[in-house]
């Protein structure tokens, strides 16, 4: 057996490794992660390294192999752990061991250090308050949220005022030249803002927080490590819960960390975790560079810090003893990876805590599949909160019937209803959000007029239409003439909604032309920071109307939003994938929950062209549970996870020929075997052209394998790798694997 080691983790490459001989009395002891003395270079000088490989398969010749000559003894490094961990991610999703380690352990890069700027109030909080009142008078939005912020935070880092709070330059500059505020040069790692210990006003935890948190605590000190899913609606105090077991976990000396969606990273929840942790928190972001990356790597590795906070990527934290890790929003498609390899979160994320016996939290109000079924089945426990903690009323939902509205004649993109309560609340100054579903949108064929759906009649997804007049399913192939009148009523108004957030705009201001008007999409936000400030220009009521796709939906509260209109539900209902309704019930909901977050109640309006589909009423109603039961049955009759397990495997070239004969020669079952009777344990589908199926001058084809078993799916993975580097047919091809892939 043969060992490649890395001998120097912060090295440039980390793909740089030397083989080395496992002796043969190392041999039961040598493992992944393991540290060991070695003999390196000419004048075999004495050198530890960590190993990343154990292979069979020698890289040269053998007669010139040195072998390792001891281990060094005593607990496995961090760096060995995540070793380790790169080694786990490698065999459970598929990626080269090079991919693995650079997603695990960022790369040293010699950048020079920064320095960190950050705006002090000089002058005394009677005189901020007495300029405060200015402002307000003067209506004079981003004065105000300056002055405020500088009010409750007497220093806060540029950055922050600049990027989460929008505040421009010259404003800070105003501020400067008033002699208001001073701008100070802080060494990089100081904390982004000042905390005075007696500002932290504590929430006293109610009834069923308090139950959560003593039954977490209790598990943890009597040694129990579990995975928890806390399915508690928005607002209902997911966020206090968290904080409550964090600070527990923190003052036993252990670490944590805490996953939160990017888009949710904003400024009032980056705050508020400084508040109650102070310097001991940091916050990570995915616009980091490699080496802002690497500066957080060292600044946890020297235990400078016990909490991170930040996106999928700070699942990595190189802490010493990680206690806790915690993962809110976990039903966020962005906590699985999109470039090889392809982990998610959740799962990587237990065994994270697996390793270094800690627990797992997941958070969210509208749980994954995967997640509510391990609660029900009692491998994560459950914990219910049900009811907003502050006072704020839940809003009532009402659903419209698009094709009610057709057949009354109104063909506009907005219901009579809808129009109504738009008018209404402009006249009230209360804000409006117009929400228009287009996730996973991909020209799929309903009638207007009974709300039929073209669906493919093996797989119970939506066709997609295609140019050349054909109607096709992207599982298995299956292919129709395009239909020209309804098979169901006769209609001729069939067609996908083709309506954009642009039309939408230029309904919304030829029916309101005096109503001001955001609009917050791919094109409006593709500046850096371009969502961040339409966000912060809406929450001041520099907008009656904000018009948007999902992105609209999270992140922000807005106390003043008191009607959420969805324009046309349907949009992500027919998004051909599994996960079609599971996602449209998951912005609904949170689209819904945007509405009535302050004193005054909401009201939500669901304009669909199918108000009987289950995902709707749930919505509606406001009923997970109810949700849940249609479509774990769903994914019961059609086999889909979590119900299963799929691997999705995706062979692409420049070479269409070579890609046609690859595809040809692989048959899953026959020439590729994973075992002696396992065929029959698996399902294959395919291979048929990927949605994309010429793309960048690159032809995709795609198969997908099912499974209960979802080691049988990565000894798949192994047996059809190893197949591919044996086989000249395979010269000009790449595969990739996505495991229970969150987007088909
Ligand atoms: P979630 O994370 O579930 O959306 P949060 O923890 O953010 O909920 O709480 C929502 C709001 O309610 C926040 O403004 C928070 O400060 C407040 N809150 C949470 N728990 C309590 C409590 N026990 N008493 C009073 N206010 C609370
Ligand atoms: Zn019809
Ligand atoms: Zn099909």
């Amino acid at each position: 057996m043969y060992a490649n080691i890395i001998v120097d983790i912060s090295h440039e490459q980390l793909d740089k490794t030397f083989q080395y001989l496992i002796p043969f009395e190392l041999e039961d002891q040598i493992q992944v992660g393991m540290q060991v003395n070695v003999p390196f270079g000419k004048g075999n000088r004495m050198l530890t390294g960590y190993i990343v490989e154990i292979t069979n398969i020698p890289e040269f010749d053998v007669t010139k192999i040195k072998p390792i000559t001891s281990v060094v003894e005593g607990k496995v490094k961090v760096e060995g752990r995540l070793i380790q961990l790169a080694a786990w991610i490698r065999h459970n999703y598929g990626s080269t061991m090079n991919q693995a380690l650079k997603t695990v352990i960022p790369i040293k890069e010699s950048v020079k250090q920064k320095e960190k700027k950050a705006v002090k109030l000089i002058i005394s909080i009677e005189k901020a308050k007495e300029y405060l009142a200015e402002f307000e008078r003067k209506h004079n939005g981003a004065r105000v949220r300056f002055m405020e912020s500088l009010i409750e935070d007497e220093i806060i880092e540029y950055g922050l005022v600049t990027g989460k709070l929008n505040i421009a330059a010259q404003t800070i500059k105003s501020f400067e030249s008033l002699g208001i505020i001073e701008i100070s040069i802080e060494e990089y790692y100081r904390n982004p803002i000042k905390i005075k210990p007696q500002d932290e006003i504590r929430n006293v935890l109610n009834k069923t927080q308090k139950y959560i948190t003593d039954s977490i605590k209790k598990d943890y000190d009597d040694g129990i490590r579990e995975t928890y899913l806390i399915h508690g609606i928005t607002g209902s105090g997911k966020t206090e819960v968290y904080m409550e077991l964090i600070e527990h976990v923190i003052k036993q000396g252990k670490q944590v960390i805490m996953l939160i969606p990017e888009i949710s990273l904003t400024y009032q929840t980056v705050i508020r975790f400084y508040r109650r942790f102070g310097d001991r928190v940091s916050i990570m972001n995915s616009r980091l560079s490699k080496g802002e990356r690497y500066d957080q790597f060292t600044r946890a590795l020297k235990g400078d810090v016990d909490i991170m906070i930040g996106p999928r990527s700070a699942l990595f934290s190189p802490f010493e003893n990680i206690g806790l890790i915690v993962i809110d929003e976990e039903h966020e498609g962005a906590y699985k990876s999109e470039t090889a390899p392809k982990y998610h979160a959740r799962e990587t994320a237990i065994e994270i805590a697996r390793m270094n016996n800690a627990s797992v939290i997941l958070g969210s109000a509208t749980p994954s599949l995967e997640a509510y079924n391990n609660a029900l089945t009692g491998k994560f426990k459950l914990f219910t909160l049900d009811e907003r903690a502050k006072d704020s009323k839940l809003p009532s939902v009402y659903v419209v019937d698009l094709r009610e509205e057709l057949k009354e004649g109104n063909r506009s993109i907005f219901s009579t209803k809808l129009q109504e309560l738009m008018t209404d609340r402009l006249e009230k100054k209360q804000q409006i959000m117009l929400f228009l579903n287009k996730r996973g949108y991909a020209g799929f064929i309903s009638c207007r007029a009974c709300g039929h759906v073209m669906k493919c009649p093996h797989c119970d997804i939506s066709l997609t239409s295609h140019n050349n007049g054909k109607l096709v399913c992207h599982f298995c192939g299956f292919d129709q003439p395009m239909v020209k009148k309804c098979p169901k009523c006769e209609s001729k108004y069939i067609s996908g909604f083709r309506a954009g957030t642009q039309q939408v705009e230029e309904a919304v201001m030829k029916m309101y032309p005096e109503a001001r008007v955001l609009r917050m999409d791919m094109d409006t936000t593709s500046k850096k920071g371009g969502h961040e400030k339409i966000l912060a220009a809406f929450f001041n009521h520099e907008a009656d109307i904000l018009i948007g796709t999902q992105m609209i939906v999270k992140g922000h509260d807005f106390p003043n939003v008191t009607l959420v209109g969805i324009l046309a539900a349907d949009m992500s209902l027919y998004a051909s994938d599994y996960r079609a309704a599971e996602r449209t019930f998951q912005l609904l909901t949170q689209a819904a929950g945007r509405a009535g977050r302050g004193e005054i109640a909401g009201e939500v309006i669901i304009q669909t062209y199918t108000p009987e589909h289950y995902s709707i009423i749930a919505a509606q109603n406001q009923d997970y549970q109810a949700f849940y039961e249609q479509e774990i049955m769903y994914r019961t009759l059609l086999n889909y996870p979590p119900v299963c397990n799929m691997l999705l495997v995706k062979l692409a070239s420049k070479d269409e020929k070579a890609l046609e004969t690859a595809v040809k020669t692989m048959k899953i079952g026959n020439n590729i075997k994973a075992g002696s009777s396992e065929t029959d344990e698996i399902q294959v589908i395919g291979p048929v052209n990927a949605t994309l199926y010429k793309a960048n001058d690159i032809y995709n084809k795609v198969i997908y394998i099912k499974a209960v078993s979802y080691e049988l799916l990565t000894k798949y993975k192994d047996v059809i790798e190893a197949f591919a580097k044996d086989n000249s047919n395979f010269k000009k091809i790449s595969i990739q694997f996505d495991f229970n892939p969150m987007n088909m």
